[in-house]
């Protein structure tokens, strides 16, 4: 199978303000290129677009094209399970949605230390596995967010699991909150084939600093920048898949014209971009990934990865003063001022972030 997959959290929107405004014409081209290029993997997820994502997968490709055309992915929300009934309860609802008939894969979506802790409450593992048994998933595995110790803990306890899906590129490689390399090592030393998430870390890697830039164009003009990012992570022995939130039709065209003949990159060409991560990282004041996993659960309705956003812009280009983004954004959301430390956002945040005291960091900069 081609190793690049349709990543649907980032849809292109009619309106950039509202995540449920999917630009479903596009999409539909979108996903006639790449099935048209022989790409196949598809993958969606409960929460994305605030639930909208499963809906246009049902209308612009279940619908649109026989079902061995594709494989689909989609994700067990257990952020949302309070006791055993949910598991089958989302399935179901996921099973409807989607108009799929099964799925090719269904994963544990996002386990951390305290949803590992939910997952075994609500009996996650034994109701996929029994999916497995009934042939409504073909394989199931878990996407995974915390340290390479609890992934060992967790894939020590659940032999079964067919893959992890895992965060994993060339900026968080050695990043201490993410711990791309620990977790990767963790994987492979259970045998567990990975399936990639992230690789331009939420478009981060599509838009690098200038020095950075002109290294890639320099090894190798005609490659854009996000290709680095992508190639870095399918070159990893292990890695089924690598997933990319294809936003439009543009991103979709550059990533298909490296993955379809795709070629690993060499040693040296790892220690490159390795070392182009190093020298970002150091430029990234707030490393959020924009997945939206903090705001629905906001009581202030605080737009947190937006004010991140702009927060990194504004030190990137070492401007100051109002912002009239930041104003736009805060008369229809909670300022970051507003934010009351309930630690409901942290306690979400896939890159462990201290989201409490940057949006303080925020206040002071655009509100002060
Ligand atoms: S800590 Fe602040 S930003 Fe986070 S959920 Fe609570 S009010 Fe919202
Ligand atoms: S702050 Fe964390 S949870 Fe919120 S959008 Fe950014 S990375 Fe996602």
């Amino acid at each position: 199978m081609k190793k690049l997959g349709f990543g649907c959290m980032r849809f292109p929107l009619l309106d950039e303000n509202d995540v449920k405004s999917i630009d479903k014409p596009q999409v539909e081209a979108m996903f006639d290129r790449f099935l048209e290029q022989g790409f196949t993997y598809v993958d969606t997820a409960y929460p994305y677009h605030e639930g909208e994502s499963e809906r246009v997968v049902k209308a612009a490709l279940v619908d649109r094209y026989p079902r061995e055309a594709y494989k689909l992915a989609t994700k067990l929300p257990t952020f949302l399970l309070k006791e055993k009934e949910d598991c089958a309860r989302y399935f179901n609802e996921q099973l409807e949605k989607t108009g799929a008939g099964y799925f090719d894969y269904y994963l544990i979506h996002c386990l951390t230390t305290d949803l590992y802790e939910t997952a075994k409450k609500c009996d996650a593992f034994a109701f996929a596995a029994a999916m497995k048994a009934e042939g409504k998933v073909k394989e199931f595995g878990f996407s995974f967010h915390d340290t390479p110790e609890k992934l060992d803990e967790i894939l020590t306890a659940h032999p079964e699991v067919d893959f992890v899906q895992l965060q994993i590129n060339y900026l968080d490689w050695e990043a201490l909150n993410v711990q791309s390399r620990g977790c990767y090592e963790v994987a492979r030393k259970h045998k567990k084939e990975i399936v990639v998430m992230e690789p331009v870390k939420g478009g981060s890697l599509i838009r690098v600093p200038d020095e950075v830039a002109a290294t890639f164009k320099e090894a190798d003009p005609n490659r854009s920048i996000a290709s680095w990012a992508i190639r870095f992570a399918a070159s990893l022995d292990g890695v089924r898949m690598v997933l990319s939130g294809m936003s439009n039709t543009e991103q979709m065209e550059d990533n298909l014209s490296y993955m379809d003949a795709f070629e690993p990159l060499s040693e040296a060409e790892m220690d490159m971009v390795l070392r182009a991560g190093e020298q970002i990282r150091k430029t990234i004041a707030i490393p959020c990934t924009a997945c939206e996993y903090c705001v629905a659960g906001c009581p202030m309705h605080i737009c947190i990865p937006d004010y991140f956003k702009l927060y990194n812009e504004r030190k990137q280009t070492l401007s100051a003063g109002k912002s009239k983004a930041y104003d736009e954004l805060h008369a229809t959301h909670g300022k970051a001022s507003a934010c009351v430390a309930c630690g409901q956002c942290e306690s979400i945040c896939p890159q462990h972030l201290p989201i409490i005291e940057n949006l303080r960091l925020v206040a002071e900069t655009f509100e002060g």
